[in-house]
């Protein structure tokens, strides 16, 4: 076991006891490692960095049209409680002269969302990065998301969906590209 994990291991022992657990019991003997593991599976992205995620994918295009990639499954960690919020992210951006590779767009919004967040803070990271990346003339990018401490605690509410969105250059400047864009993922009122 690394440090790391034998650490963790060592806390979420600690965390069933302060919760009134037996984490001796049948059930509960590897669940400190096994929680270790987990949480380290949904923190992964502090191991990986945009050029690694990018990895050369980068094409020379003449398309100057609006790129959009719709409803990409997130699953990330809220800072406050560590608990999930579940949601799908739409990234849409207008190349100038060079387009990513449609599976790293989705590779970037996994990097950021498997680290501790906050939906804004994800959504903004997300577009700077796809922004430092191409080098475009606008990028947006909408999530929305359930958040489990919402749902599961606190105010209990079941039912609603945050949603925050990130435009930047032509998203920001001109209100058509940003009505496209709005009505391409379904969201134009
Ligand atoms: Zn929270």
């Amino acid at each position: 076991m690394s440090d790391q994990l034998s650490q963790i291991t060592q806390h979420y022992r600690e965390i069933l006891k302060g919760i009134g657990e037996d984490p001796e019991r049948e059930g509960l003997q590897d669940t400190p490692k096994r929680a270790a593991k987990a949480m380290q599976y949904l923190c992964r992205g502090y191991e990986q960095s945009l050029d690694e995620i990018v990895n050369g994918a980068l094409f020379a295009s003449d398309n100057d049209e609006m790129v959009i990639v719709r409803d990409i499954e997130l699953y990330s960690l809220c800072e406050h409680h560590l608990l999930p919020f579940i949601g799908k992210a739409h990234v849409a951006y207008i190349p100038t002269g060079k387009v990513l590779g449609l599976s790293k767009v989705a590779r970037i919004v996994d990097m950021f969302a498997r680290r501790l967040q906050i939906q804004e803070n994800l959504t903004r990271q997300i577009a700077e990065a796809v922004q430092q990346v191409t080098n475009a003339a606008g990028v947006a990018v909408v999530i929305e998301a359930q958040h489990m401490c919402m749902m599961m605690r606190g105010v209990e509410k079941q039912n609603s969906v945050m949603s925050s969105s990130v435009m930047l250059g032509a998203f920001r400047q001109s209100t058509n590209t940003r009505q496209e864009f709005l009505q391409l993922i379904g969201r134009s009122r």
